[in-house]
């Protein structure tokens, strides 16, 4: 198969294409690199199944042309920061709904059918604590990155409605692990260097969410890709088990041997406005299909920090 993928060059996207090489599949990573790193990539750099193209998603003429030829788009790249709406308040609706929009024109014009499309737990907005099914709603998102992400899945809809395009739509719980180069875990390593006496947390430290490793999200975005066939297929794509913030934090410290760290919370019930401070994800629409996580949320969190120190970004 050869697999279009925007965002390649990224944190979940570079952990994809290592697996979508391996099965023998050729690669086109499509990456404006703003906050991937060609590195990420550099197993394949010299290969015959990789190609690299550095531009923008919001350059439709470069993206239709490159796009060419493909059976199927993985589409990823987008603005990975939830809390940068608050001062760049078009940013998610550009690097979002735009460029989903772009991404979509592009494959109509190429007659390429099926996309997997990164979405996240956000759009379920502020919950009542119960677990978020597929069918849950109304779905009202509380951050711009959440309206970006629910705009992209309603023009995926659109489209599959309109034009016969068939779409994996997925719900990503916190994905961390390998290559990971924001989120709380590299935050928390950070201030830690900087400072190896006190750890500064935002809010309260009970938020409490679903962390699923890297690798379990590539298997299961790509095992609901050829084990579900409906037009659109939208899934949850989270382990069944939560991690409090001071877990993490308490994780963090023994992993890198520290001792007699003090947390100095913040305050308030989250870290940013705009931020879901608990919330638990239901698997078993993709556990139906035969996929579960491989890691607990605490085991993907610790493996994931060994990575972070691992890898000394
Ligand atoms: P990332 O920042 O590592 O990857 C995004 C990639 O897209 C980067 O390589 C970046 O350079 C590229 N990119 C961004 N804007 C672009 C543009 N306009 N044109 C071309 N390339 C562009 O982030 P990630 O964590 O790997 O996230 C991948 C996707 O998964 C994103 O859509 C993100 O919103 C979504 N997601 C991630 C998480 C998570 O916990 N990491 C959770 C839910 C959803």
């Amino acid at each position: 198969m050869r697999v279009f993928v925007t965002g390649g060059a990224g944190f979940i996207g570079s952990n994809l294409v290592d697996t979508l090489i391996a099965q023998g599949h050729t690669v086109t990573v499509y990456d404006n690199l703003s906050s991937g790193r060609k590195e990420f990539l550099t197993a394949h750099l010299h290969s015959p199944h990789l190609t690299l193209k550095e531009a923008d998603l919001l350059q439709p003429a470069a993206l239709t042309k490159t796009m060419e030829g493909h059976n199927l788009v993985v589409h990823l790249a987008a603005n990975p920061y939830v809390r940068l709406g608050e001062t760049q308040t078009d940013l998610d609706l550009t690097q979002g709904t735009i460029a989903t929009h772009n991404v979509l024109e592009a494959m109509r014009h190429n007659h390429i059918h099926d996309i997997i499309y990164s979405s996240s737990s956000v759009v379920y907005g502020e919950t009542t604590g119960s677990l978020l099914s597929e069918s849950y709603g109304p779905t009202l998102p509380i951050s711009l990155y959440g309206a970006g992400k629910l705009g992209g899945e309603g023009l995926l809809s659109a489209y599959a409605g309109t034009f016969g395009l068939r779409c994996w739509i997925y719900r990503f719980a916190n994905i961390v692990g390998r290559h990971g180069t924001h989120g709380v875990i590299v935050d928390f390593i950070t201030k830690l260097n900087t400072n190896p006496h006190t750890l500064e947390i935002l809010g309260d430290g009970r938020q409490c969410k679903p962390y699923l490793y890297v690798t379990d999200c590539v298997n299961g975005m790509l095992h609901g890709y050829t084990h579900s066939h409906d037009q659109v297929n939208l899934y949850n794509l989270s382990c069944t088990t939560t991690t409090t913030v001071t877990r993490i934090a308490e994780m963090v410290v023994e992993e890198m041997g520290l001792s007699s760290v003090k947390f100095a919370y913040t305050g308030g019930d989250r870290g940013w406005k705009g931020d879901v401070p608990r919330f638990q994800l239901d698997p078993n629409a993709m556990n139906t299909l035969g996929w579960t996580a491989t890691y607990t949320s605490d085991e993907a969190v610790r493996k994931a920090i060994r990575d972070t120190l691992d890898a000394n970004l």
